[in-house]
């Protein structure tokens, strides 16, 4: 990736990459990502640094409440590590991606979507993607129109 570096602390590697920057803390000779992107604003809301409203909650994901509704319901799922896009996701990242939807799946059952609703990956610039951590629009309780802006 563009712009990556790397510095080392005993027991500690501190990568950036981008406006990004992840810790990896060293645990009997193995490096753990923490997932902690310090100016991801999802990755504060996953660590809890910045509030949000809990829809949904497992080891790999979170949902919330989207700060603008487009719907009476619309709510993001996010992964728990930092990913920038749909775009920058790698074959290591395919159980995670069916784990994603099936997340979408229960937010929408425990919504009571019943009557239907959309699943939404906005990804990079021409996709209206403004948060650079990938994420899922789950918008639903209103007909929503087709094809869309
Ligand atoms: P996108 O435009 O697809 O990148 O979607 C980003 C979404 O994040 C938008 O729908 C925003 O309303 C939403 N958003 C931005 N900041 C927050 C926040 N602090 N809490 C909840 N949702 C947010
Ligand atoms: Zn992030």
């Amino acid at each position: 990736m563009e712009g990556e570096s790397e510095a080392s602390l005993p027991g500690l590697k501190i990568q950036t990459w981008g406006t990004h920057c992840c810790v990896l803390i060293r645990l009997g000779g193995r490096s753990e990502y923490t997932g902690l992107a310090m100016s991801c604003l999802f990755c504060k809301i996953v660590d809890g640094s910045v509030p949000s409203t809990a829809i949904y909650s497992d080891e790999e994901c979170y949902a919330f409440a989207d700060i603008h509704p487009h719907a009476p319901v619309h709510v993001l799922v996010v992964p728990r590590r930092h990913i920038d896009s749909l775009a920058e996701v790698t074959t290591e990242d395919r159980p995670l991606l069916g784990h994603l939807l099936w997340a979408a799946h229960e937010v929408a059952r425990e919504q009571g979507l019943a009557n239907g609703y959309r699943v939404v990956i906005n990804t990079g610039a021409d996709g209206g993607q403004t948060v650079e951590h990938l994420h899922l629009h789950v918008l639903g309780k209103r007909a929503l129109h087709w094809p869309p802006g």
